[in-house]
């Protein structure tokens, strides 16, 4: 999540910002330059963009229904919603108070997911304008005991259960499934994880070097599946994963993996772009935490050198506000190394050769 500023005032504003508390400019995000921009609203209806003559834009036409999406599309745009709405194809029952709001805070956190996505340049195309590649969101509420809707993801389409944007619900599965962690952001990154598995792993050169670190994805899942909601994960499982979670299947292991990837890329982007100054592990520290025949890059190295005290520094914040860790995960060296082939294999997409840059 990164900070930004009104152009017309310079007062600071945050990504979901649709006008500026300061000078009453508006705001909306515009995917295509992956940052936000300041418009003026016009006597007929248009927005100009602050500072840039005529340039013309409008609002996504969710700005304006439950879901207050405050991405914007150029005027001459044959689409009425933008991108990030277009990959939504399913929503529960919109006439019901409980559903708007499950459409409201999973948009949310999928506008924050593909922030995030766009910034490291990666494909995300609607399944509905590419039916082999794209990528579909079905927000579903379970209505019949006979049927669960299953949070998953399948060739493409990405399910999500609408219940778990009910934040009582979401801690009670959270306590039940023994998880340190269960938020709406976390289950679209770690599905989003599923669909790039298929996108870049499946049929790439790839495949061998995934299946030597995460292991055999022909595993049963289905028993696979039942083995872990039967016995749990493996006693010793945070020595290699990182998560519990991560240990039923090599699918679920990359998926939680790249999950955790994208929760390290967004924090440290954020805490640069606050001009976080955080006392960053010198070398010497960080080698101390790694096995010495480590096969960590330097260029990977830096990364936890940056992201290390940083989730200690959340942590610690969260903590001095009598809240529960932010971050509530340890990584060992194992983890570390599947996340190093996520960040290999993100990076190429990156026109500066990564976000680090
Ligand atoms: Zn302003
Ligand atoms: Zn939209
Ligand atoms: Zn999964």
């Amino acid at each position: 999540m990164r900070v930004f500023r009104c152009e017309s005032c310079g007062a600071l504003t945050y990504l979901s910002s649709s006008a500026c508390v300061q000078c009453q400019a508006e705001l909306g995000f515009l995917a295509e330059e992956r940052c936000q921009g300041t418009f003026w609203l016009q006597s007929d209806g248009r927005l100009l963009r602050h500072g840039r003559g005529d340039e013309a834009w409008r609002r996504c036409a969710n700005f304006q229904t439950a879901c207050a999406c405050n991405w914007m599309l150029r005027e001459d745009d044959p689409n009425t919603i933008c991108l990030c709405c277009r990959l939504t194809v399913s929503l529960p029952d919109q006439s019901l108070p409980e559903n708007q709001a499950a459409w409201r805070d999973l948009e949310a956190a999928k506008r924050s997911w593909m922030s995030n996505v766009l910034d490291l340049y990666l494909p995300v195309r609607p399944r509905s304008e590419d039916p082999e590649r794209g990528l579909a969101f079905h927000f579903l509420r379970q209505l019949d005991a006979d049927r669960p809707v299953l949070t998953g993801h399948a060739s493409g389409e990405i399910t999500i259960n609408a219940i778990e944007s009910d934040p009582v619900e979401r801690e009670r599965s959270k306590i039940n499934l023994r998880e340190p962690y269960r938020t709406l952001l976390g289950h679209v990154r770690h599905e989003s994880g599923h669909y790039y598995w298929d996108l870049l792993i499946k049929d790439s050169p790839l495949l061998e070097p995934f299946r030597a670190l995460f292991g055999d994805e022909r595993e049963d899942y289905s028993a696979a599946l039942q083995r872990h909601y039967d016995n749990g994960p493996p006693a010793d499982w945070q020595s290699a994963y990182v998560s519990g979670y991560a240990t039923m299947h090599p699918w679920e292991d990359w998926a939680e993996t790249w999950a955790h990837y994208l929760h390290m890329v967004d924090l440290i982007q954020t805490a640069r772009a606050w001009q976080l100054e955080v006392g960053a592990f010198d070398d010497s520290r960080m080698l101390a935490l790694l096995p010495e025949s480590s096969s960590l890059t330097p260029e990977f190295i830096d990364l936890l050198k940056r992201w290390t005290p940083l989730t200690l520094v959340a942590n610690s914040l969260n903590r001095s506000l009598g809240q529960g860790d932010a971050y509530p995960f340890a990584l060992p060296y194992t983890a570390l190394r599947k996340i190093q082939f996520v960040h290999d294999v993100v990076k190429p997409f990156h026109p500066q050769g990564g976000f680090l840059h």
